[in-house]
C-alpha cells in the first residue's frame, strides 16, 4: 500500500509553511481562540507572514475575533484564498464556510474530519512563517486526524490553554497525555483568566441593601478616594475568580514536566478587543492583559 494520497497532498500544500503551532484546550470557553487570535496578531506585528486556521467546527469564533464576520472566502485556481486582516495576516475559518453555523454542531466525526482534511489540502496560504491552528476543545477523533494530517509536514508543537481551577486542569492533563502519546511536542501551558485585574477606576462600587438590591455608589467612592488618598486612585484591583489554591497550571506543569508559559488575568478590555475583532497590543491597548500575553509569546 502506497502513501495516503491525502497526506501527500497536505504535505505538498503545507510545504511553504515554516512553523506550525497547534493551540489546544481541555475545555471550551477557557480562551483558546482568544489566545490564538492574539498570538497571530502579535506574530504579524513582528512582521512575520502569519496564517490563522480555525478548525473549531462547533464554535468557530475566529472570524469575529479578527473582525471578519460575514466575509466570504474565494476560490482561485490555486485553492481557497484566506481572508486577509493585513497583507501578512491571513485567516481561514470553518465559520466562513457554514451557511448556518448551527448545522455543524450535529455533524458526526467523519464529516468533520473530511472538512478538516479539505481545509488543510485546499487552502492556498503561499509562503508562511507561522501557521497557527485553533483546534476544537478536548481530545476527540478530530484531534487525532488533525495531528496526523499536520504531522505529514512536521508540527512544531502545541500550546495548551487552561483556566486555573482543578476542573479545568484535569482536562489539561488529558491533553498533555494526548500530545505525549501522539508525539506532538508541548511548547507550553498558558493559564488564562488567572484572576480578575483592572484599574480601580474601571470598577463600579455597589452598596448592597438587606433585600439584596445594589445601589451604585461609584461616584461618591471615587470622589472620596481622590480627596482622601489621591496617590491610591491609580491602583489596579485584583481578585481570584477561579480557585487556584491547588497550585494552578504552574504546579501541574511541574508535575507533568511540561513548560509553563505564564498567566493572563481576566481583563474586560481583552474581552472587548475580542468582541470588536482587534489586537490587544495596539490601538486601545489592553492595559493588564497585553503585557502578560506579550511576555508569554516572547517565551515561545
Ligand atoms: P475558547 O476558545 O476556549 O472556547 P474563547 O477564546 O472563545 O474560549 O473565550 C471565551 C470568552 O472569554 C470570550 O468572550 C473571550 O473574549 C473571553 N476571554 C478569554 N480570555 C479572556 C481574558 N483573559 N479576560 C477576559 N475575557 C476573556
Amino acid at each position: 500500500k502506497g502513501p495516503d494520497p491525502d497526506l501527500v497532498a497536505i504535505a505538498e500544500r503545507l510545504a511553504t509553511v515554516k512553523h506550525k503551532i497547534l493551540v489546544l484546550s481541555g475545555k471550551g470557553g477557557v480562551g483558546k481562540s482568544t489566545f490564538s487570535a492574539q498570538l497571530s496578531y502579535a506574530l504579524a506585528a513582528m512582521d512575520f507572514q502569519v496564517g490563522l486556521l480555525d478548525i473549531d467546527i462547533c464554535g468557530p469564533s475566529i472570524p469575529k475575533m479578527l473582525g471578519l464576520e460575514g466575509q466570504d472566502i474565494h476560490q482561485s485556481n490555486l485553492g481557497w484564498s484566506p481572508v486577509y486582516v493585513e497583507s501578512n495576516l491571513g485567516v481561514m475559518s470553518i465559520g466562513f464556510m457554514l451557511p448556518d453555523p448551527d448545522d455543524a454542531v450535529i455533524w458526526r466525526g467523519p464529516r468533520k474530519n473530511g472538512l478538516i482534511k479539505q481545509f488543510l489540502k485546499d487552502v492556498y496560504w503561499g509562503e508562511l512563517d507561522f501557521l497557527v491552528v485553533d483546534a476544537p476543545p478536548g481530545t476527540s477523533d478530530e484531534h487525532i486526524s488533525i495531528v496526523q494530517f499536520l504531522q505529514a509536514t512536521g508540527i512544531d508543537g502545541a500550546i495548551i490553554v487552561t483556566t486555573p481551577q482543578q476542573v479545568s486542569l484535569i482536562d489539561v492533563r488529558k491533553e498533555v497525555s494526548f500530545c505525549k502519546k501522539v508525539g506532538v511536542p508541548i511548547l507550553g501551558v498558558v493559564e488564562n483568566m488567572s484572576g480578575l485585574s483592572q484599574p480601580l477606576t474601571d470598577f463600579r462600587f455597589m452598596k448592597m441593601t438587606e433585600t439584596g438590591e445594589h445601589t451604585d455608589v461609584t461616584e461618591a467612592f471615587l470622589e472620596f478616594m481622590k480627596t482622601e488618598a489621591p496617590e491610591r486612585v491609580d491602583l489596579i484591583a485584583f481578585t481570584e475568580i477561579f480557585d487556584s489554591s491547588a497550585g494552578g497550571a504552574a504546579k501541574m506543569c511541574r508535575e507533568m514536566n511540561v513548560p509553563f508559559l505564564g498567566k493572563v488575568p481576566m481583563d474586560p478590555q481583552l474581552c472587548k478587543a475580542a468582541e470588536e475583532g482587534r489586537s490587544c497590543f495596539t490601538d486601545k491597548k489592553c492595559g493588564v492583559s497585553a503585557p502578560a500575553l506579550k511576555s508569554i509569546i516572547e517565551k515561545l
